[in-house]
């Protein structure tokens, strides 16, 4: 899953937190991915390691967040 796609499930409040069940409101990377070098070099097996981000509910009342390789699994599909 890219950066990319990670953002807009957030923008898109597809991505839902565990906890009160809201939309999770943001993200950090907690670890450097090899984006740069993949524009280069058109690495494929990249998108297979996931992003290393920690989701942050953010919503009020909630302080819920958790670090994660594979955010995917927080995507509701309508
Ligand atoms: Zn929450």
């Amino acid at each position: 899953m890219s950066l990319q796609a990670i953002k807009d499930a957030i923008a898109g409040k597809k991505m839902i937190c565990p906890k009160c069940e809201n939309p999770i409101q943001s993200y950090e990377k907690y670890a450097e991915t090899i984006d740069a070098v993949r524009d280069g070099f058109n690495i494929l097996e990249v998108d297979s390691l996931g992003e290393r981000v920690t989701l942050i509910c953010g919503n009020e009342g909630c302080a819920w967040k958790e670090r994660t390789e594979y955010p995917m699994e927080f995507i509701v599909e309508d």
